[in-house]
């Protein structure tokens, strides 16, 4: 798994899985001079999935992306389904706030 910020990368993928698949190649995250803008939402680097109770660690410049964009990213990851899935079913642990919002 790696990162890119150009939205145009053809290794993204997008949307929310129907079965169990890997993690994409590349996630997009927000350049460093965008981030460096500021947060709006703390930075939380896990969150559970309401669906199967079970927590996914995100790489840190994901969660910083989420803290400078609550709603960058309309699905994400689930470590135990295997799926993106959308935000709505997650809550960060730290504060379990609704991820995306
Ligand atoms: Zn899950």
């Amino acid at each position: 798994m790696s990162l890119t910020t150009d939205p145009k990368d053809k290794d993204l993928g997008h949307g929310v899985d129907t079965k169990v698949v890997p993690q994409q190649k590349k996630y997009l995250v927000l350049s460093q001079e965008e981030l460096d803008k500021g947060f709006v939402r703390p930075v939380r680097t896990t969150y559970v999935h309401d669906v199967c109770g079970d927590e996914t660690k995100v790489n840190i410049t994901i969660a910083e992306t989420y803290a400078r964009n609550p709603k960058f990213y309309g699905s994400t990851y689930c470590i135990s389904c295997g799926m993106h899935l959308h935000v709505s079913e997650f809550r960060w642990s730290k504060d379990n706030e609704v991820v995306g919002s």
